[in-house]
């Protein structure tokens, strides 16, 4: 099949259940009918629906390339309709994702989240997904560069000829609008001096240098930037390819072993631990949390996911794994400690990134009182 694929990742916070934990089932199964009915027409060829602790996810392989309209408007109608059922049933933040309400052919800028990937399918095609809840934009910095530039975790990046001559980082300035592509490794530490700000930067897609073979995307969707205010965290999606001239499959998940810290958490406002989990943890439950974040593997073939023998798409939960399970108490021990912190920085996130939340209005209230010292 000479024809290119394109896996396409679009999330939305659609409403759910008790608070900002889940996204209970019944909307995920008005997802899953929207979806199955657009695959018998053969708009898209697979699809899974699963969902990030209160984020509604859909992946969708299809052959319609990236930014297309039908595939777009079948994420949006279907994020339409399932706020409409969570509106009915009051489930909690209702459509809150849904910022804008005329659809003009494309779901970015309008609130959802989006990472889409256009490949020419090699012999062998392992991708593996991740979707994050509670977490900012910029939650795949760390990983990407410990992924595709950091060869004390990819073991590739010194041993493998074809992963060599490394990989292209295209940083997005989520503040000024522009982005950048830096080559590494002969441009790492200018990376790092980048992507290391996460507020302000966002790397939104990966190449392999020598041949500019696509081999990851992320979602950069600032939900504050869009609407002025807070109203949720942009809780990311990224693709990822893997094997035969790119990191290994275990090379994607390594940097994961560890926890680290995204911005996130309760109320978009403090910094908080990533904790790794399997689909059946994937939900936010301590101070919201603290912030999760699933992986799904699967293997794209002719078009599609590859299918075990009865049709259903063959998808491995990556992270239900005890190899996470250091991580997990990392994140649950570093949670803790923050949490000792109460609302004094670093637990909360500084002034500046709450700009868009009801901080200002609390501070607004001081004003007259304050006199000269
Ligand atoms: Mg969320």
């Amino acid at each position: 099949m000479s024809k290119k694929t394109t896996v396409s990742i679009i999330k939305c916070d659609v409403g759910s259940l008790t608070g900002h934990h889940i996204t209970p089932r019944p909307l995920l199964d008005l997802a899953e009918k929207h979806l199955a009915k657009a695959e018998e027409k053969r708009l898209i060829n697979s699809h899974y629906v699963f969902h990030a602790g209160d984020d509604l996810e859909l992946l969708m392989v299809h052959q319609k390339g990236e930014e297309n309209p039908q595939i777009h408007k079948l994420a949006w109608d279907t994020f339409t309709e399932t706020s409409e059922k969570a509106k009915k049933l009051k489930l909690y933040g209702a459509g809150q994702d849904l910022l804008k309400t005329a659809f003009s052919g494309n779901v970015r800028g309008m609130g959802p989240g989006c990472a889409e990937m256009e490949i020419e399918e090699r012999a062998s095609e392992p991708i593996v997904v991740f979707a994050a809840d509670k977490a900012s934009a910029s939650a795949f910095n760390f990983p990407l560069y410990r992924i595709f530039a950091d060869p004390c975790s990819s073991a590739g990046l010194i041993i493998d000829p074809a992963m060599a001559g490394g990989f292209k980082f295209e940083v997005l300035d989520v503040k000024e609008n522009k982005k950048v592509v830096l080559k590494c490794p002969e441009e790492l530490h200018e990376l790092v001096a980048l992507i290391g700000t996460t507020q302000r930067y966002t790397v939104s897609r990966v190449w392999r240098a020598r041949d500019d073979m696509v081999c990851a995307a992320t979602s950069t969707t600032r939900l504050s930037l869009i609407a002025g205010k807070y109203v949720g965290k942009d809780d990311p999606v990224a693709i990822t390819r893997a094997q035969q001239g790119l990191p290994a499959v275990g090379e994607i998940l390594v940097p994961f072993m560890h926890s680290y810290f995204v911005e996130g958490w309760m109320r978009g406002s403090h910094w908080g631990p990533i904790m790794p989990v399997g689909l059946k943890d994937s939900q936010c439950t301590v101070f919201d949390g603290p912030p999760r974040m699933v992986a799904l593997g699967f293997q794209v073939c002719d078009g599609a996911i590859a299918c075990e023998d009865a049709g259903k798409p063959m998808i491995s939960d990556l992270f239900n794994d005890p190899a996470f399970d250091m991580s997990r108490k990392e994140a649950m021990e570093y949670a803790a400690a923050l949490r000792r912190m109460g609302e004094f920085e670093p637990a909360r996130l500084p002034a500046e990134t709450l700009e868009y939340t009801t901080l200002p209005q609390v501070l607004e209230k001081l004003k007259d009182r304050f006199k000269k010292a």
